[in-house]
């Protein structure tokens, strides 16, 4: 059986201007009723859950759905992965611990989705159009997960099939969920990358919640895989912890057991999937992440001790805490060896 997690929302806020778009009218008629009820808001970016503090402001956040009008169109840039963010998306239903977006959304990070899809999508055309006769890629994960949402708003399918009509641009996205069936039969042809984020169990069970465990993710990847598109896998947060070497080996070979099982790489009425990518991204946090973690996950177990890293001021005007030049060879060694050991024509595009 296949389990597809979809948000679950508790509340549902649904910004007035929303109203004048099919996609926002649709929502409002769905959730009128099914329940839950929805509330009219004037501006998607004034929600509010007055009483609530720390984990319960937090969880309840990650259960509210605002559904909006994107005002802003223009894109910020994405390096080192894509040119643009594509913001289909804000926030997801998932709480794990070390997310970075405890630094950019604070302690509520309600999950933003927006009606104007259209506008956006024009938009990101117009992009692709400045850079020809340059390829353009865009990021559709840069402030979310946006798989979970997928079924209230189709977003993944109508970019993919917008892209995959435009010669020069191309799409991708990281996901933690395995509602992938909508995305399994479109026209992609090859434009976009799904890549899905992985951890060992361990990892999994005490610092990620209300996400896909592991053989669902496997079995969402293999399935992407045999509808051939272009796979990639983030290894992240990579967390040097107890027998890390034997837990992150044992993954990597379980990813390799569940990609050869669904054949990919062989041809599949809709294509070829060519080798997968990975992105490394070992475990860093910076100050206001941790005090946002601490308040949420007092009890937490995440390495946040300053005294076993290195400083390292990024390049938003914020510093972090990384592991230590040492550990990172450690790191990068180890995975490069085994990467090319399992995976042969796979390609680790960046260390972190
Ligand atoms: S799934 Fe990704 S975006 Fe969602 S909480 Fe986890 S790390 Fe953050």
């Amino acid at each position: 059986m296949i389990l597809v997690t979809v948000l679950r929302p508790a509340r549902v806020f649904i910004e007035e201007r929303a109203l004048d778009y099919p996609l926002g009218k649709d929502l409002w008629d769905r959730f009128s009723a099914e329940g839950p009820p929805p509330v009219l808001i004037g501006s998607h970016n004034r929600v509010g859950l007055p009483g609530m503090k720390g984990f319960k402001a937090y969880a309840e956040a990650k259960r509210t759905l605002v559904v909006g009008v994107r005002k802003t169109l223009s894109f910020q840039s994405c390096r080192p992965s894509a040119h643009y963010q594509l913001p289909l998306v804000t926030s997801c239903p998932g709480m794990c611990e070390y997310c970075y977006l405890m630094t950019t959304l604070g302690p509520r990070p309600y999950i933003r989705v927006y009606v104007n899809l259209d506008e956006i999508l024009d938009r990101a055309l117009e992009y692709v159009e400045k850079r020809a006769p340059q390829v353009t890629i865009f990021e559709g994960a840069a402030t979310s997960d946006p798989l979970p949402v997928e079924p209230y708003t189709g977003a993944l399918a109508r970019t993919i099939t917008v892209f995959g009509r435009t010669a020069l641009a191309r799409f991708r996205f990281a996901t933690k969920d395995d509602g992938v069936e909508p995305l399994l039969g479109l026209e992609h042809n090859g434009h976009t990358s799904v890549r899905f984020s992985l951890n060992p169990r361990t990892v999994i069970r005490r610092h990620e919640h209300r996400v896909p465990d592991l053989e669902r993710r496997l079995a969402a990847a293999a399935r992407t895989a045999a509808a051939g598109y272009t796979g990639g896998f983030l290894i992240a947060p990579i967390i040097l912890e107890g027998d890390w070497r034997a837990e992150y080996g044992a993954l990597l070979d379980e990813l390799a057991a569940a990609l050869r099982a669904a054949g990919a790489g062989e041809r599949t009425a809709t294509g070829v999937a060519p080798p997968p990518t990975f992105e490394l991204i070992t475990h860093r946090f910076t100050p206001k992440a941790k005090k946002t973690i601490l308040t949420i996950f007092p009890g937490t177990t995440l390495p946040l001790d300053e005294t076993s890293r290195r400083w390292k001021m990024g390049q938003f005007g914020y510093g972090k805490y990384l592991y230590r030049p040492e550990d990172m060879e450690e790191v990068g060694a180890f995975f490069e060896e085994r990467i090319a050991a399992l995976f042969p024509g796979a390609e680790v595009l960046y260390l972190v």
